[in-house]
């Protein structure tokens, strides 16, 4: 399976960050697998960029670390 990381905080499908709006992991508000980036509902403030196409990571995250070798 494809995971993808917040480009506001890094967290990604195994390490859902906490939601403070609904108290409990965040979800994807916007999601691309195919570039293995989204935006979760803990970084609303992201979605802003991410509409108009940036892609970028605001954290360090190592995109290629996450599968098992
Ligand atoms: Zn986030
Ligand atoms: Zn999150």
């Amino acid at each position: 399976m494809q995971i993808a990381h917040c480009i506001g905080c890094g967290c990604h499908d195994y390490a859902a960050c906490h939601d403070e709006a609904t108290g409990g992991p965040c979800s994807w508000l916007a999601v691309d697998y195919a570039a293995r980036v989204g935006v979760c509902s803990a970084c609303p403030d992201e979605l802003e960029r991410w509409r108009q196409g940036d892609r970028e990571l605001a954290v360090p995250v190592d995109l290629h670390g996450d599968h098992p070798r």
